[in-house]
């Protein structure tokens, strides 16, 4: 599978969570079932992310983007592939395959910028900039590599 069928996996981020769609918990009631998948989950754990049937209640399914109002932009030409950003993402927004970073998952990265604080490099490869910041304008912009200062 390349970068790009990965990134733009259509099974991903479907439903918007709006004030007006949320399906509040409220709605919920005793002894009700949310299956996370559709169909048999029996072998669910072999299957890559991207290729489970999700049920409508699963949030894989359901984008938080509007949340956001900075976002990580990712520079592939400085990353190491340390993966510390995929490591730590609290909201699993990191995109890795066989250790190689790909990308961010902006439909449920909330801008938290932990990925930036743990990334090593110099300059980092992973920045934070406004949400409706042009993704090539924000990595025509990167920083130089700093020096260590001399005592
Ligand atoms: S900003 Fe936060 S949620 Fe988004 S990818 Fe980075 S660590 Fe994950
Ligand atoms: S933390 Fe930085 S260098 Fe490491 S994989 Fe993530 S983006 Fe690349």
């Amino acid at each position: 599978m390349g970068i790009g069928n990965v990134l733009s996996n259509d099974k991903r981020g479907m439903i918007e969570l709006g004030a007006e769609k949320k399906v509040g918990w409220d709605e919920v009631t005793h002894g009700m079932v949310l299956h996370s998948f559709e169909d048999d989950a029996t072998n669910i754990s072999s299957q890559k992310a991207e290729d489970r049937n999700y049920a409508q209640f699963n949030s894989y399914v359901a984008t938080v983007a509007s949340w956001r109002v900075v976002k990580p932009v990712y520079n592939r030409d400085i990353c190491i592939d340390c993966q510390n950003c995929w490591v730590y993402c609290p909201d699993t927004s990191i995109i890795s395959r066989d250790k190689q970073m790909l990308g961010i998952d902006y439909d449920h990265c909330k801008g938290c910028g932990v990925c930036v604080e743990v990334c090593p490099t110099n300059p980092k490869s992973l920045l934070m900039f406004a949400e409706l910041h042009n993704l090539e304008d924000a990595i025509a912009s990167w920083p130089e590599k700093k020096k260590k200062e001399e005592n």
